[in-house]
């Protein structure tokens, strides 16, 4: 017979989204005992990006109990007795096999069911492997991936055995394996970057940017491969992979291997009850499942209406998403859809979530990312022509900018924090540039309408 849990709110999943419901609904004056987060993970709630920086950092080498949620806000990791002391159950080790959304219900692995009256799914992403069928020898020894704590360690412990010596090849041309890469460097390990695109994260970076960022990673001796598609891998005589072959027949040989090809949304236990749109699950305005309004989802696995550009629906992969997303969720339960209630916008425990404290969930993508001693900041949207001025690794600007003239994105490098929260507000009142002016000047600042 299977242990029976009563809860008013479960929080599906146990990353940062979790940790920060958890952190919103003390905040927020939710009741004791009435919410419990249940996560597949051996720890409490952590930031997820300090595993690709701090945690690998040779100066640094944080452990996770100094980066749990919220520590990246409220310099207060959020460890089990945090949980505890206010009144938030934490199941850990607590993976769910089984939702039934029209009873209400949860079975996990380890014999509990719970019930709930709301669901937030904060299920967020998996690392995208290559499975043996299609990419002959990936499932080797040495071939690594980075999305959660025990794959952290097992980088972590590579680095320390072959720091100083030894030869890594990573395996893609997105943020993170520009992180990853990073680490090793600054670990003393040599490494070569081999990516499916013509430049580094071009899926954000427009190419003048992307050369700017190849530059500062060749001066420190990482070498480059761009359009490589991995064929397959080799086996050393002890059963550990040695090298990789793309389909162009380049072949490069190293001590281990981290792919980074991406992510995919954890939606598994949903499908064929819930909306799914974008890879996840779709939600409306106030991220609320479709046709179930006591379920929300929020982070990584959301689809959602990206509310000032057009209601475009988007799956957003970063962590400050993460955040408000499931700060937003809590209030809505708590408080019921807050629109044109002006109490909560007034509330200075509430100030710190710019996007939960207005109405709907009115989101203004924010990404970042940092590198060597390197950090970009991008706020809004990247469609529209790109403009460049500066260069990395002093100081860079991008401003995207629509057909209607409206700037819509901005990324910067180097920039002041006031220069930041500029950023921040441009991209959410889109002023109009003349773009012949654009041409010719050079001083991003005298173009802006405040
Ligand atoms: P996650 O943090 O992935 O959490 C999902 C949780 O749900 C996990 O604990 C998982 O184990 C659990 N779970 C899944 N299925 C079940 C189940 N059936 N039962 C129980 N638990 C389950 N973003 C940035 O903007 N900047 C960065 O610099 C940056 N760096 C990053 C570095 C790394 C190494 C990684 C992996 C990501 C990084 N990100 C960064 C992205 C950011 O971390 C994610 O956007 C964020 O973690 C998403 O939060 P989430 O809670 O939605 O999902």
């Amino acid at each position: 017979c299977l242990e029976s849990k009563n809860y008013q709110i479960i929080v599906l999943g146990g990353g940062v989204a979790a940790g920060y419901a958890a952190f919103s609904y003390v905040r927020m004056g939710g009741e004791s005992n009435q919410l419990a987060v249940l996560s597949e993970e051996p720890v409490p709630p952590y930031e997820r990006p300090s595993l690709s920086k701090g945690f690998m950092d040779p100066d640094i080498r944080m452990e996770p109990s100094e980066f749990y949620t919220c520590a990246a806000i409220a310099q207060l990791p959020q460890d089990e007795k945090w949980y505890e002391e206010h009144g938030v159950a934490l199941y850990l080790n607590t993976r769910a096999q089984q939702v039934d959304v029209s009873t209400k219900k949860i079975i996990s692995e380890n014999g509990h069911i719970f019930h709930y009256e709301k669901l937030i799914i904060a299920t967020g992403c998996r690392a995208r492997k290559y499975s043996p069928s299609q990419v002959p020898f990936s499932n080797l020894d040495g071939i690594l991936y980075l999305r959660n704590i025990e794959d952290a360690n097992i980088v972590r412990n590579w680095i320390d055995e072959l720091k100083g010596q030894g030869k890594a090849v990573v395996i893609g041309g997105g943020y993170l394996a520009m992180e990853i890469t990073s680490c090793l460097v600054s670990n003393n390990i040599q490494v070569t970057m081999a990516y499916p695109g013509d430049y580094l994260l071009n899926k954000l970076f427009p190419a003048q940017v992307a050369k700017q960022y190849e530059q500062v990673f060749r001066d420190k001796g990482v070498e480059l491969l761009s359009n490589c598609f991995v064929e397959n891998f080799y086996e050393r005589n002890d059963g550990f992979a040695s090298a990789v072959r793309f389909q162009d027949g380049r072949k490069v040989s190293g001590d281990f291997f981290i792919v980074c090809i991406g992510a995919i949304p954890n939606t598994e236990l949903f499908q064929g009850q819930l909306q799914l749109q974008n890879g996840g699950i779709e939600v409306n305005h106030r991220l609320q499942c479709v046709g179930f309004p006591d379920i929300y989802a929020v982070g990584d696995v959301a689809s959602f209406p990206l509310k000032a550009y057009s209601n475009r629906p988007v799956r957003i992969e970063h962590v400050d998403h993460s955040r408000k997303s499931a700060a937003s969720a809590i209030l809505d339960i708590l408080h019921g859809n807050p629109y044109g209630n002006t109490k909560h916008r007034d509330d200075p425990r509430l100030s710190i979530f710019r996007a939960a404290v207005d109405t709907t969930y009115d989101y203004v993508p924010f990404y970042y990312s940092r590198m060597f001693d390197l950090c970009w900041n991008f706020y809004g949207d990247s469609s529209g022509t790109a403009f460049v001025w500066g260069y990395v690794p002093s100081k860079m600007v991008t401003l995207w900018i629509e057909l209607s003239s409206k700037v819509v994105g901005i990324l910067l490098e180097g920039c002041s924090p006031f220069e930041h929260r500029v950023a921040y507000r441009v991209a959410v009142n889109r002023p109009k540039v003349d773009t012949s002016e654009l041409q010719r000047i050079t001083e991003a600042s005298q173009v802006f309408e405040y």
